[in-house]
């Protein structure tokens, strides 16, 4: 494992700890208020415990925005060194890339935080309509949403068949509910679910990895380089093993290599962690 892929993995651990310990603040605020619920007071606690994991997310996006790309930059210099490219004058990738990756990890948050909002405030309109249920002791009738109540009307129904105390339906209910937040299908990416902190594990590792792409296209463009070669991860998936040590051409205009397009791009996938290197026609033919 090389040193950014190390430092990469670090930062992956540290924003998915952060995430997790919103899930696990919102989950007891939502607890909190089965028993009475007042939807003003709980979505209140539930925005200031989002607010305040902005606030942690924005410093790690300080630290983790910078630092590989900066090692990459690096590295970069080194390798345009030995394949004999001489640096540019003017140096706007390192920091075009910069802002571009704080844009999308922004997005992606915010999207993770407008998720937790609505699921809270899904949950409290829910444990509302739970205590009249538990209290009338039967099901009642209404506009399905996203399946909630459907289950809740089922969880009615058995809880009239077969006698449960008014205890054991609202212990039921409220397992069912506290599952919506803590579960697994907290956010859907391409057809996948994710929980909170598997999402942002996986915002981080696919988009940290992706702006180490762009860095290495946008200097390879600076230092005229124009040949670059796959290289697989080290738990790189099928698809991704095939191109590796594939060389492809920036420009496509080279008559042997063809040219880099979107599909044989890194990131290919959600979590791949495969990266393209600057090479040159001398550096292939000693290879
Ligand atoms: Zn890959």
């Amino acid at each position: 494992m090389t040193k950014i892929e190390r430092e990469l993995e670090r930062l992956q651990t540290s924003i998915a700890a952060i995430y997790s310990g919103l899930k696990i603040e919102v989950v007891k605020i939502l607890e909190s208020d089965l028993a009475n619920p007042r939807p003003t007071a709980v979505m209140r606690s539930v925005n200031a415990a989002i607010d305040r994991t902005r606030t942690r997310a924005r410093a790690w996006m300080d630290e983790a925005i910078p630092g590989p790309l900066q090692m990459k930059s690096r590295e970069l210099a080194v390798k345009f060194n030995v394949l004999g490219f001489r640096p540019p004058g003017k140096r706007t990738a390192l920091i075009k890339t910069q802002e571009k990756l704080r844009e999308r990890l922004s997005d992606y948050l915010e999207k993770a935080h407008t998720r937790i909002r609505d699921s809270a405030s899904r949950f409290v309109m829910l444990s509302q309509r739970m205590k009249r249920t538990a209290a009338k002791f039967q099901a009642f009738a209404i506009e399905d949403v996203e399946g909630a109540y459907a289950k809740f009307e089922e969880l009615a129904d058995i809880a009239a068949r077969e006698m449960w105390s008014r205890v054991r339906l609202q212990k039921s209910m409220k397992d069912f509910l506290l599952g919506e937040i803590e579960g697994d299908n907290f956010i859907t990416v391409n057809g996948r679910n994710y929980g909170i902190r598997d999402y942002t594990e996986m915002v981080a590792r696919t988009e940290l990895a992706e702006a180490q792409t762009e860095l290495t296209l946008a200097e390879c463009k600076e230092y005229g380089a124009d040949l670059v070669e796959f290289s697989a991860s080290a738990n790189a998936c099928e698809e991704c093993l095939s191109y590796n040590e594939n060389i492809y051409s920036l420009s496509g205009n080279h008559p042997v290599y063809p040219e880099l397009t979107d599909d044989v791009t890194p990131g290919i996938h959600p979590n791949c962690a495969c990266a393209i290197n600057p090479t040159s026609e001398e550096a292939i033919e000693f290879r």
